[in-house]
């Protein structure tokens, strides 16, 4: 037959999913000797077979009974006794924790004879009527859903007919008519009156605790935060004891270290005379726990030697409920503490140097999201804000600054040292030098994955992305929120850490990420096998990918470097040219500038893998607008250049192939910046050259023929050479192409681009935002790799890739190698590495080591008909 109940001394195999958090807690406790009031648990069984059968279980009403009649032996007292009554509390707890349930009854087991006989039994009539009409409250509340208004009014007129500010205040014989008054608002609201049988009194809360696992809100919490609607509640049932008793009790909450950062001590509050939640309801204020020792020197010693306990058998900080009843403390609740990512990262490493956990265990309990909350400026707590709107928060971080609203502004004000933020309706690719100016940007449409918030999180800057209480008028160049009218010049704050937007300057506090951080990165590098590369394509990120602890870079893309003020003209010519000659001249004049650039990127990536992708985007986006071409050639060179498709048109290697003078300016422009950098620096640079957009094994044999003999031509170099695979055909056909590459990169964004029919833009802020909202989709796909779709194609490349080329190298260069969650996608496929900006290379160090140590990756996709 199936158990039910257990004794908090009893052993109980599968512990937390039977007991719930907070009944495996009370039992773990009590068995470690501390001093925990006496009492049992009800399994979360229980509670899913009375859901099950509509009614309680064979046999659950007497097991109760049964450890009810254990409790009065253990504690000398009975149930509904009127010389030593038994009170109970009752309290809800299912195995993982969800604030917000928060069902508890206490001081159960009193009626208004039991009352009046505790008044005298224990000459205390103060606290006996206190605890009734406790009761009535909390019993009225949970068991027959109450509104606490219709109570808390009525303690409220009370109080201000006497005139009293604390509820503590009130005289016994008030507290007697407030519960008095209870009992009618009881009978009044439920239909019948307050029970009077203890018995019935038990039976009814239990069932109310199990049937609050379906109230709305705790279906509502449980989807939010994806816990299973099975796993159904524990009940716990115990002795209870008194932090009302007299001023010789209190109450109280405390952390076993700081939750802010993780400085060891306790840290927490008590309430002198009271009883469960007023430490935390606010009507009166608590003292910090500093002050317990002076007034209960021995329970506070007693509480320190507890902590001590708890953190050692949890090794973990914990975060206590406790009573002092006459001067004897008590443990209520023990679990582990929420904290900021500061604190989870001391106390990570002041763990290990305890000797509590090892390395590995501190690297798995940092959340790779927290670590992000270190590596950027944050707006200084201790401020009043005036936050005008809130929207995204789509790019970490904090930054204060002037509203530009055009990219060429802010381009130029940032450029004379002044801070922008960049205020726009949407970006797009013409605005980048604006983001390049500013601080941060702030965007009324778009999602995650807008331009605005990739761009933005490339860069590591702040965005507020899809503010949808701003309405920008370009024309007129303002911008408006509710009230708030915003002209160029006017200084806000965004903070794109949670999305909110503020009037005026605030102060930040500046990222310091610390020691702390450094030594479980270092753990972290210790327990991963992908290597974490970055996307960098100036010698000033690739500087900053390096000092973040990249491997290299994954992605060099030519593209910006094209763009550049200077050169864009220059690019033009070339484009435009309808010679031969002319374009050689262009070209000839592009490739020192290109040299350079891929000197200063080999230099500051000393000994490291530097993978540059040939020119991928269409040539129309260097093309000017054709409104701006009044030359009549130009013009009719421009209009053959557009295209109705741009990203499915002629650009990546088709570009290559079509005018292969391009690429093999490229080519020679890293050749010769190899050799002049090992040159000058006597170290030879690990070049890679990596085709972007290849779907054949035609164009891959031809970029490879190409680069060869371009190489040779200029004298040869050691280099590597491999593909993007970012089509699925590329994908499909990875064994026609795997035999003519060292590498493949899978560039995930136009993958999934091309899996999905979804151009990103289009999807953005639009259909993919409907799809997101209905639930059509669970997760962006630009933000999560699509195990199902894009990552079987990706399975099917390296199987296939890996077949013909066994020494072939695999690495992931799109948005989603920074993503922890399609990391671990890519560890289990087995993957060589990831790349990703170099902001993000931190958090996908420990990402990557998690993947690692987790004992059972989700790595496998959903084969299609599998
Ligand atoms: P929550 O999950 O909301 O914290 P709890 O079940 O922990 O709810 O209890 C609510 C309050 O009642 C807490 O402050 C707790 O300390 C107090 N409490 C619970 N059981 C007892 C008891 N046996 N004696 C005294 N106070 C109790
Ligand atoms: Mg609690
Ligand atoms: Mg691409």
């Amino acid at each position: 037959m199936t158990r039910y109940v257990y004794d908090f001394d009893e052993h109980c195999e599968e512990g937390r999913a039977l007991l719930g958090g907070k009944g495996a807690g009370l039992a773990e406790m009590t068995q470690l000797g501390l001093p925990v009031p006496r009492g049992f648990t009800i399994t979360t069984e229980a509670c899913r077979e009375t859901m099950r059968l509509g009614s309680e279980p064979d046999g659950l009403p007497e097991e109760v009974e049964q450890h009810l009649h254990r409790l009065e032996e253990k504690t000398g007292k009975r149930f509904g006794d009127d010389r030593h009554p038994l009170l109970l509390s009752v309290r809800s707890g299912g195995p993982i924790s969800m604030p917000g349930m928060m069902e508890t009854v206490l001081n159960l087991g009193l009626n208004r004879e039991l009352a009046e006989a505790l008044a005298v039994t224990t000459g205390n009539p103060h606290f006996a009527f206190d605890a009734y009409r406790r009761l009535i409250q909390m019993y009225g509340e949970v068991v027959e859903g109450i509104d606490a208004h219709a109570f808390s009014e009525a303690l409220e007129e009370l109080k201000q007919t006497r005139n009293l500010e604390r509820d503590s205040d009130l005289e016994w014989a008030d507290l007697a008519r407030l519960a008095w008054r209870f009992e009618d608002i009881f009978r009044e609201h439920a239909g019948r009156p307050f029970p009077r049988d203890p018995r019935v009194q038990l039976a009814a809360a239990i069932n109310a605790v199990f049937a609050s696992w379906n109230a709305p809100r705790a279906r509502v919490y449980r989807s939010e935060y994806h816990i299973s609607e099975d796993l159904g509640t524990a009940v716990n049932v115990m002795e209870m004891v008194f932090g009302n008793h007299d001023a010789r009790s209190a109450t109280g909450v405390c952390f076993s270290r700081s939750p802010a950062t993780g400085e060891p001590g306790l840290y927490g509050e008590f309430l002198v005379d009271a009883q469960g939640e007023d430490v935390v309801a606010g009507t009166r204020t608590p003292e910090p726990i500093a002050n317990m020792q002076a007034v209960f020197p021995e329970a506070f010693a007693q509480l320190e030697d507890a902590v001590q306990t708890l953190e050692r058998h949890y090794r973990d900080m914990q975060d206590i409920e406790f009573t002092i009843d006459h001067d004897e403390l008590f443990m209520l609740q023990t679990r582990s503490g929420k904290r900021t990512a500061a604190a989870a990262l001391a106390c990570a490493v002041a763990f290990v140097d305890e000797g509590l956990i090892e390395p590995r265990e501190a690297v798995r309990r940092i959340e790779p999201a927290a670590l992000e909350q270190l590596l950027h400026p944050a707006i200084d707590p201790s401020q009043e804000l005036q936050v005008i709107a809130t929207g995204l928060a789509a790019s970490p971080g904090a930054a204060n600054g002037i509203v530009v609203f055009d990219a060429d502004r802010a381009a130029e004000r940032g450029k004379a040292g002044e801070d922008v933020i960049l205020v726009r309706p949407e970006t797009t690719a013409d605005d980048i030098h604006g983001l390049i100016g500013a601080r941060g940007v702030l965007t009324a449409r778009g999602g995650m994955t807008s331009h605005a918030a990739v761009v933005a999180r490339g860069m590591g800057k702040p965005c507020v992305a899809g503010c949808s209480a701003l309405q920008v008028d370009l024309e007129a160049e303002v911008a408006t929120i509710g009230e708030t009218v915003l002209r160029e010049g006017d200084v806000v704050t965004i903070d794109g850490t949670t999305g909110r937007v503020i009037l005026g300057q605030v102060a930040l506090i500046e990222p310091e990420p610390g020691p702390d951080f450094d030594r479980v990165l270092a753990w972290a590098d210790e327990n991963r096998r992908l290597h974490v590369l970055a996307n960098a394509d100036t010698p000033e990120d690739a500087r900053r990918a390096v000092a973040n602890g990249a491997q290299g870079i994954g992605l060099c893309r030519t593209e910006h470097m094209f763009m550049a003020e200077e050169r864009l003209p220059i690019v033009r010519e070339m484009i435009l040219a309808s010679t031969d000659e002319e374009r050689n001249a262009a070209l000839a004049r592009l490739l020192p500038m290109q040299q350079g650039d891929f000197e200063g990127i080999f230099e500051a990536m000393p000994g490291l893998p530097v993978t540059i992708r040939l020119l991928d985007p269409p040539l129309h986006e260097f093309l000017p607008p054709l409104e701006e071409v009044t030359d009549p050639l130009v013009r009719e060179r421009v209009l053959a250049l557009q295209e109705a498709n741009p990203m499915l048109g002629t650009r990546g290697c088709r570009l290559g192939l079509q005018w292969p003078e391009i690429y093999e300016m490229q080519i020679r422009a890293i050749a010769r910046a190899a050799r002049a950098v090992e040159e000058r620096t006597g170290k030879t640079p690990l070049v890679e050259i990596m085709h972007p957009l290849v779907a054949f094994e035609e164009e891959l044999t031809r970029l490879v023929e190409m680069t060869a003999r371009t190489i040779a031509e200029e004298g040869g170099i050691a280099y590597r050479v491999g593909t993007m695979i970012e089509l699925p055909r590329a994908a499909l056909r990875a064994d026609e192409l795997a035999p003519h590459a060292d590498f493949f990169s899978f560039g995930t964004n136009d993958l999934t681009q091309t899996t999905l029919g979804f151009s990103r833009d289009d999807a953005q802020g639009r259909f993919l935002t409907h799809y997101l909202e209905h639930g059509i989709l669970a997760t962006d796909p630009f933000a999560t790799i699509d195990v199902n779709g894009v990552g079987e194609l990706m399975h099917i490349a390296v199987e296939r890739g890996r077949a013909a080329n066994p020494e072939l190298e695999l690495g992931i260069c799109g948005e989603h190698g920074g993503d922890p969650a399609s990391i671990a996608f890519c560890h289990g496929l087995g993957l060589d590495y990831v790349s990703c900006s170099p902001f993000r290379v931190p958090i996908a160090r420990l990402a990557a080591a998690q993947a690692a140590l987790a004992h059972d990756v989700e790595t496998a996709y959903v084969p299609a008909g599998g």
